[in-house]
C-alpha cells in the first residue's frame, strides 16, 4: 500500500510503498478514506521528547471502511462495508505515532472496542473530524461545569477552536478568544465568536473590558512556557487553570500567587470513547459542526509537501488527506 513516510526531523515525510498492516484474530483493517493531519503529528516530527521513531506512519484522525474483521469478531456487531473511526489505539498502542502504522496511508487497522461507526447522515469527510472535537469535548468536560461561567481560550488553533466551539456549547456565560493570528481569528469569526483579546497586547485589561471580571476558567491551549504563569496571575480567587497545550520545556509558576487565590490547574489529554460518541451523536443532530475549519483537502502526494509548509505557521487550520482521490 501508498504511505507517506516520516524518516528523520528536517526531512519531509516520503510516500513509499509498504506492506498493509496484518490484522490479529481480534483487529480490522479499514480502507482509510479521510484523515486529518494533526499538529501533534508536526510535532513527533520535530526533535524533541514528543519525537516519533523512524519510519512511523503518522495519521490518528482517520474514516474509512472495513474490509477486513479478525476470526474472534466475525460474529460481532461489525460488518465489511461498515464506515467507522476509532479512537487511535488498540490495548495500549496507539495508531499513527509509532507503534501502530497510521491513516497516512492507503489502510489502517483498528481493534473492535475503540471503533465507532459512522452513521449515514456524517459522510467520511466530516467523520475525520471527531477526533479533533473528542479532544475539545473532553477538556471542557474536565473542567467540570462551565455554564454561567466567563471562560478565557489562549490560542485558536484546531484544539483551542474547539474547547471554544464545547464552551459555548455548555453554556458558557462568555468566551473569549486570546489570539495573534489573522487567520485563526477570521476562523473563529465563522464560528461566530466575536470577542477577542490581542495577546501581544495588556491580556488583563482587554479581558476586564469583555468581561468586567478575571477570567474564571482559562484553556491554555498553545504550551510556550510563561503562559502558565499568566494565567495563574490574570486567575480570580479560586480560578481554574485548564492546561491543554503541550509545553515540553520546563516552566516556573509562582505557587505563592495559586495558594494565595486557592487555584485549581487541571490537566487533560485525549478522549474516552464516550466523547466520540457523544460529538456523532451532536453532529448528527447538528447542534455541533466543525466542517468550516477544513481549510485544504489533498491527496496522498501531496503531503509531503503539505506537511512541510505545515511545519511552519500558515493560513490553514485543519487539513485532511482524501485518499478517495489518491
Ligand atoms: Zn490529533
Amino acid at each position: 500500500m501508498k504511505a507517506a513516510v516520516f524518516h528523520r526531523p528536517g526531512e519531509p515525510l516520503t510516500i513509499e510503498e509498504v506492506a498493509p498492516p496484518s490484522i490479529g484474530s481480534r483487529e480490522m483493517l479499514v480502507k482509510v478514506s479521510h484523515c486529518g493531519i494533526c499538529g501533534t503529528d508536526i510535532h513527533a516530527s520535530k526533535e524533541g521528547p514528543f519525537m516519533a521513531p523512524p519510519e512511523t506512519i503518522f495519521g490518528h484522525e482517520f474514516t474509512g471502511e472495513i474490509i477486513e474483521i479478525g476470526e474472534e469478531l466475525t460474529a460481532g456487531e461489525f460488518s465489511l462495508g461498515d464506515r467507522v473511526t476509532s479512537l487511535p489505539f488498540i490495548d495500549d498502542k496507539t495508531i499513527g505515532l509509532g507503534a501502530i502504522t497510521g491513516a497516512y496511508s492507503e489502510y489502517v487497522k483498528v481493534g473492535y472496542d475503540l471503533v465507532v461507526k459512522l452513521p449515514p447522515e456524517i459522510n467520511n469527510r466530516d467523520g475525520a473530524l471527531v477526533e479533533p472535537l473528542a479532544v475539545g469535548l473532553h477538556s471542557v468536560k474536565m473542567a467540570g461545569s462551565v455554564a454561567g461561567k466567563t471562560v478565557l481560550i489562549i490560542g485558536a488553533g484546531p484544539i483551542g477552536l474547539t474547547c471554544a466551539i464545547w464552551c459555548r456549547f455548555f453554556g458558557a456565560a462568555k468566551v473569549v478568544i486570546s489570539e495573534m493570528s489573522e487567520a485563526r481569528l477570521a476562523m473563529a469569526r465563522t464560528f461566530g465568536f466575536h470577542d477577542f483579546v490581542d495577546p501581544t497586547g495588556d491580556v488583563n485589561a482587554q479581558c476586564i473590558a469583555l468581561l468586567s471580571e478575571p477570567p474564571a476558567i482559562q484553556f491554555e491551549c498553545v504550551g510556550k512556557p510563561g503562559l502558565m504563569q499568566e494565567c495563574v496571575a490574570r486567575a480570580p480567587k479560586r480560578g481554574l487553570i485548564m492546561g491543554i497545550g503541550v509545553c515540553d520545556h520546563p516552566d516556573t509558576i509562582v505557587p505563592l500567587m495559586a495558594f494565595g487565590k486557592e487555584l485549581c490547574i487541571q490537566w487533560a489529554v485525549g478522549y474516552d470513547k464516550e466523547d466520540f460518541e457523544f460529538t456523532i451523536d451532536m453532529m448528527l443532530q447538528g447542534r455541533i459542526s466543525a466542517t468550516e475549519m477544513i481549510t485544504d483537502i489533498v491527496p496522498l502526494g501531496d503531503v509531503p509537501t503539505i506537511f512541510e509548509a505545515l511545519k511552519q505557521p500558515s493560513t490553514q487550520c485543519k487539513v485532511l488527506i482524501d485518499l478517495d482521490q489518491s
